[in-house]
């Protein structure tokens, strides 16, 4: 197992949308492990395998309900339900948190490393991690849920701060 740096915004892989597993093989397994490993040095309850530079469609969540880190691998939302604004933050876009609306409840199909399919349902932190996860597969990030007049700040600012640029007016 190995932890990676993670890769933050402006990083044109975060934008990169993920190729499907063909094949459950070795390298899948090890990415799980490295994935989970980077999840919980960095401390984070989720991380997407394009967040350490991997455009494949896998990731990882720890929902801190007790059933420890579990891999999403090719996962779809197969349904979703009612709407919940949390304070949702990223390991790609460190030290900022915005009060996102998200759907409260979501249902996922995905792979064990197995190869089974399995399906993940919850709202709460669960069903905001799947949902957050699955975004970053799909070449999405958190502030692509701000509603337009905030995320054009959100925006302005990541952008000063990625290119080390100082605001001077
Ligand atoms: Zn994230």
């Amino acid at each position: 197992m190995a932890i990676f740096p993670l890769r933050t915004f402006g990083d044109p892989v975060l934008r990169t949308v993920t190729t499907p597993v063909s094949e459950i093989d070795a390298s899948v397994e090890k990415l799980v492990n490295d994935l989970t490993e980077t999840m919980y040095d960095a401390p984070g309850v989720g991380l997407a395998a394009n967040q350490i530079g991997v455009a494949r469609a896998v990731a990882v969540f720890d929902a801190q309900d007790g059933e420890g880190a579990r891999a999403l691998i090719n996962p779809e939302i197969v349904e979703t339900d009612g709407e919940w604004v949390y304070e949702e933050g990223c390991l790609s876009v460190p030290g900022h948190f915005w009060s996102i609306s998200r759907p409260a409840f979501v249902r996922v199909t995905s792979l064990d490393l197995n190869g089974a399919q399995v399906e993940y349902t919850g709202d709460g932190l669960l069903g905001r991690v799947l949902l957050h996860e699955i975004g970053h597969l799909k070449g999405e990030l958190l502030i692509d849920q701000l509603e337009k007049s905030v995320r054009k700040t959100a925006l302005r600012e990541l952008r000063l701060e990625a290119l080390g640029l100082v605001e001077y007016e």
